[in-house]
């Protein structure tokens, strides 16, 4: 080192603008008997993916995972009902927030826009901005519908579409997602995190486009969030450019393992997650009526939880964690839905589990309504 090295400031190290301008995400997270917080599986994972894990061959994770995931390729594909059809491809990653976030790299360029209707998945906003994009964002109508022609007329570079969609719950019609896929100037990203429980899904139209990209994940029905699996569907164009933007082994062997065991046709696995699947449904009707009979109003959910305005959401988070039950209070959501509007932007989301837990959460609700 030079004397006058000595001498030049040395500022600590400022990370970019778009990283400073981000919140950590950190979600309220505290000691409880019933947390339905995240759109989990609450009633825990596949018995044969827990049995994949165990039997898992541990002396070989020194190497890396195997690069193209096969066996787990063939599964999702083959699950998909899509093995058979040319031209397809699939790309796997670190959760779907993974290929979410590649897809957006993949296609945008810094200053391009991502479009969508607002309020949906929190990342989005982010994996946009952290990619140098900017969100172009489009308001929901007054029953949550999302509008295909105000969507196609941003000619945004990508516009993302989230049915069922988290936070509203809502899902979108057959109708809109078909014209949005028809009619977008640019890449569509259409999110099915919670395919599994929605009356419609829209998977198979990447057979008849080649600017669709469908992204599914092992997080919510499949009940294997902490092993961080997700993926994507579309033309091999399309997976193909994802895949570079993404990097190399973003799924770990064990998780992969996992996966796979998930989809066998074996005892606990499929079975157990459509089986699950179907009985979030009927405790999801069963809570919404519990909800309306408190004299609240949640949104048509078409996913495993329920979305429910309230201008007291903040205070009643705050009773229920209180009483060892944590939901998701949600703020400063856009007005555009009416019902959203009237309680100032705030809402409950709560994830549906065994109905035990349910009428502790009740109770826990009950108790928290006669106090105020
Ligand atoms: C939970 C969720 C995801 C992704 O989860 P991963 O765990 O990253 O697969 C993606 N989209 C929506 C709308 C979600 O709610």
């Amino acid at each position: 080192m030079s004397a006058d090295d000595r001498d030049v400031p040395r500022p600590h190290p400022q990370p970019r603008a778009a990283v400073r301008g981000l919140p950590l995400y950190a979600p309220d997270i505290a000691a409880s008997t019933v947390d339905v917080s995240e759109n989990v599986n609450l009633w825990g994972s596949p018995p044969a993916s827990l049995r994949a894990l165990a039997a898992a061959p541990a002396e070989r994770v020194n190497r890396y995972p195997s690069l193209h995931s096969t066996p787990l390729h063939d599964a999702v594909l083959d699950y998909l009902g899509l093995s058979a059809t040319s031209g397809v491809g699939l790309v796997t990653g670190c959760g779907s927030d993974d290929v979410l976030d590649a897809a957006i790299r993949a296609f945008g360029e810094p200053g391009d826009e991502v479009a969508f209707a607002a309020p949906t998945f929190v990342m989005i906003p982010i994996f946009t901005r952290l990619n140098g994009l900017v969100p172009a964002v489009v308001p929901m109508g007054p029953s949550y519908e999302v509008d295909p022609q105000q969507l196609v007329d941003r000619r945004a570079k990508i516009t993302y579409l989230c049915t069922p969609n988290n936070p509203t719950s809502t899902a979108m019609s057959r109708q809109a997602v078909e014209y949005v896929v028809e009619h977008a100037a640019g890449l569509v990203v259409l999110d099915e995190a919670y395919a599994e429980f929605a009356p419609d899904v829209f998977t198979s139209l990447v057979t008849r486009s080649d600017r669709l990209l469908v992204t599914r994940t092992f997080s919510k029905a499949f009940g294997l969030a902490g092993l961080r699996v997700g993926y994507g569907v579309g033309s091999s164009a399309i997976v193909d450019a994802v895949m570079r933007a993404r990097g190399p082994y973003k799924v770990n062997a064990l998780a992969e393992a996992a996966a796979v065991a998930a989809l066998s046709d074996g005892p606990g696995a499929l079975g157990w997650v459509t089986e699950h699947a179907t009985l979030a449904v009927t405790i999801r009707e069963r809570l919404a009526s519990a909800l309306r009979e408190l004299g609240f109003e949640p949104a048509p959910s078409a996913g495993n939880f329920l979305f429910v305005p309230t201008s007291r959401a903040p205070a009643i988070a705050r009773g229920m964690r209180e009483r060892g039950v944590l939901v998701r209070a949600l703020s400063g959501l856009p007005h555009d839905v009416p019902a959203v509007r009237a309680a100032e932007g705030h809402a409950l989301r709560i994830g549906v589990g065994p109905w035990a837990s349910m009428e502790l959460l009740l109770d826990a609700l009950r108790e928290v309504l006669a106090c105020a």
